[in-house]
């Protein structure tokens, strides 16, 4: 029933998180709350490092997407377990700074970094920073010579494999808002472009082929893909790029019947697929980068809500209101993603109706989700929510000045606070009359 290894029921058919009951956790925190397990994204965290480690013998770094989730403290959990780190804002890299993430192994993404991040990301000596198009490549060729400095840098490349959704598509892609085409030749010419340029240096082409992602064969093209680029500027322009970034994107589990990647499969297989192309030619295996976000963070989380009003339609739906919503998740309302969830003080009963979770927000969208199986639910019950650790907590917003709630993390049986919940203070800090 549950999508989580670390999710049981206890004697007294409470959910269980990593061992600790949700319903107290709820009653000695409040809810709503972000519940994450530190043991799990841990795991997470050591399948990447290691496959690196151990398919491409070590020549390579897993990068965690921080815009998953980014605070301090799971900064800090990704450095601990060797992990390189992608941000892609100011904010994103003060926060890694703030906890001394070496710079050595950030890279620094966005379609449209401002003048402002490309100097903060040059003062810090990010490790690669992605350049998305040509005014880019201008601003930081010129940034990073009047700075007296020499930038290292990916370029992102559209490899004209779309994965976003379950079957992928290999045109189309042109039409994206991020990177250089390989098909109208924009990207070749700007690989052109950054080899003459004195302030930079070109290190490495980058691609990312869309999120949750099951199926293995669209990172094998898009792999094929980025070789055959690497073959075609190292025969024509004489440069070797020596590194290569694979992107992120692996799909995980939040319903049932969902089948996630498995990480070892793909590592292995890509390995290959990237160590045959090479061979064939005849170009050296590069130095990967993988940028996995979602799958890092997204199954350790459960968010904890308390049940207020249960209004029956009938014949047409029941709504199970929640003293959260599209402000904690605003996931179902952008892109109706499925969730699924349980009664945390009713978990032992089965399901027994499906109803909609709507949010406390002015807006009829506010939903969490609709037509989800679940035991009925009666006021002042504990909602939970599973799966949601990945863009969550990173894409909440203060709607209706509803104050975010906290993060607590779960450690061996313990649990503390790594992000406060806000306060109506806070809501007003930066108004001024
Ligand atoms: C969002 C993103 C990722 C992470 O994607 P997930 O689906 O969370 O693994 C990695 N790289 C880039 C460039 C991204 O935009």
């Amino acid at each position: 029933m549950f999508v989580a290894d670390n999710l049981n029921v206890n004697s007294e058919g409470h959910l269980t998180i990593g061992g600790l009951d949700a319903v107290d956790l709820a009653s000695q925190y409040g809810t709503p709350l972000y519940v994450m397990d530190e043991n799990l994204i841990r795991d997470n965290c050591r399948k990447y490092v290691g496959s690196i480690r151990k398919f491409y013998n070590g020549n390579g770094l897993a990068l965690y997407a921080s815009k998953a989730f980014c605070c301090k403290a799971m900064c800090k959990i990704a450095f601990e377990e060797g992990m390189g780190l992608d941000v892609v804002s100011g904010g994103e890299l003060f926060t890694a700074m703030s906890v001394d993430f070496p710079a050595e192994r950030i890279v620094f993404h966005g379609n449209n970094k401002t003048r402002a991040e490309l100097t903060s990301a040059l003062e810090y000596g990010v490790h690669r920073i992605v350049v998305d198009n040509l005014t880019e490549l201008n601003t930081l060729n010129e940034l990073a010579g009047q700075m007296g400095k020499k930038a290292d840098i990916m370029f992102r490349i559209k490899p004209g494999v779309d994965a976003h959704t379950h079957d992928f598509v290999k045109t189309g892609q042109i039409d994206s808002k991020f990177g250089f085409a390989i098909e109208t030749g924009e990207a070749f010419e700007a690989i052109k472009a950054a080899i003459s340029m004195p302030n930079i240096n070109l290190r490495c082409l980058h691609c990312h082929i869309g999120s949750q992602i099951f199926e293995l064969d669209p990172f094998d093209l898009a792999a094929r893909i980025m070789l055959s680029l690497i073959s075609k500027v190292k025969l024509e322009l004489g440069y070797e790029i020596k590194e290569l970034n694979l992107g992120g994107g692996f799909g995980i589990k939040y319903l049932s019947e969902d089948r996630a990647i498995e990480y070892e499969k793909y590592m292995e297989t890509i390995a290959g697929v990237v160590h045959s192309e090479c061979e064939r030619l005849d170009i050296a295996v590069p130095r990967i980068f993988l940028e996995p976000g979602r799958s890092i963070v997204a199954s350790s989380g459960v968010t904890l809500y308390t049940v207020g009003a249960v209004k029956v339609i009938p014949n047409i739906r029941t709504y199970v209101s929640i003293d959260g919503g599209m402000t904690d998740n605003p996931r179902y309302a952008l892109y109706k993603s499925q969730y699924s969830a349980c009664i945390a003080n009713k978990a032992d009963q089965p399901f027994s109706e499906a109803v909609t979770v709507a949010g406390k927000c002015c807006e009829s969208g506010d939903l969490i989700g609709e037509g989800m199986p679940m035991q009925k639910a009666d006021p002042g019950d504990i909602l939970a929510v599973f799966a949601t650790g990945a863009y969550n907590y990173s894409m909440s917003s203060n709607y209706n000045r509803i104050p975010r709630p906290p993060v607590v993390m779960l450690k061996d049986g313990q649990s503390r606070i790594v992000i406060k919940r806000e306060s109506y203070e806070d809501i007003i800090r930066n108004d001024l009359i």
